[in-house]
């Protein structure tokens, strides 16, 4: 059916793509990606030959009256970014609210997301979470959003960069405790798929001791709760658990 197509793709490897979503690729008019190279290399994977445009922040605007002018015609636009699903800390969104406005119908084609797939191997309480996307670069601005995230039984998931990951757990380190619990998923369903799940300091050495960090990040957080007047903070994630499971 015409209509716009948001597909997700692999976060890594590269077998991580739906059945449905090849079919999509292959049957859309065109493919709305973010970086042309980055998608082409999956499509000559999959022997796909659809044509691709670019659509990313710097060309969204344009990009947007554009492809809503061929989907108005009846095109079949599917749109994928450089890694996971499309619109979560990447582009797509602009174009679904215009798509939605317009009365054009939008299918999502799920699959891949570094979040979800962090959160339910993390070990954390996953029933109830809160995704930040990427905490702020200003150190400041970083520091004001830890602060102020909220206690209790939620999972707090943020992406981050190697850049900025040492940056980060030193914060989470001097605003809650060196103890509070972390857990970080780095490059996941790649090669080197790693999973610290660490008191904050030793996360930090664990990483600052290697020769260069390297890899994407998820960093998740579960903060500890009141119990009675007096806070509890767990020394381990277990601990963190168990105290939450006697609530
Ligand atoms: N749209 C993507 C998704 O659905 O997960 C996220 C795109 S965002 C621009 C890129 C960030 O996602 C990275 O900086 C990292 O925090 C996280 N990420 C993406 N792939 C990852 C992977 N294989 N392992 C760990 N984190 C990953």
């Amino acid at each position: 059916a015409p209509g716009l197509y948001l597909v997700a793709t692999p976060i890594g490897n590269l077998e991580d793509i739906t059945l449905r979503a090849l079919r999509v690729l292959r049957q859309a008019d065109r493919i709305a990606c973010e970086d042309t190279r980055t998608t082409s290399k999956l499509l000559h994977h999959y022997a796909i030959e659809t044509p691709t445009i670019s659509y990313h922040l710097f060309n969204e605007q344009s990009r947007t009256a554009e492809l809503i002018a061929d989907l108005q015609a009846g095109a079949k636009i599917a749109i994928v970014s450089d890694a996971g699903t499309p619109g979560i800390a990447d582009p797509g969104a602009p174009l679904v609210v215009a798509a939605v406005a317009a009365g054009i119908d939008v299918f999502p084609i799920p699959g891949p997301n570094a979040a979800l797939s962090a959160l339910i191997a993390s070990g954390l309480p996953a029933e109830s979470f809160t995704f930040h996307g990427f905490l702020p670069s200003k150190s400041g601005q970083r520091r004001s959003q830890l602060e102020s995230l909220p206690r209790g039984p939620i999972t707090h998931i943020f992406y981050e960069s190697p850049h900025r990951i040492l940056e980060t757990l030193a914060d989470i380190s001097s605003i809650f405790t060196p103890s509070q619990p972390v857990v970080l998923a780095r490059e996941l369903t790649k090669l080197h798929e790693e999973f610290l799940r660490l008191p904050v300091s030793e996360a930090l050495a664990s990483l600052a001791a290697r020769p260069q960090v390297r890899g994407e990040f998820v960093l998740l957080l579960h903060l500890p709760i009141a119990v009675g007047t007096a806070e509890v903070r767990p020394q381990t994630i277990a601990q963190a658990v168990k105290a939450l499971m006697k609530l």
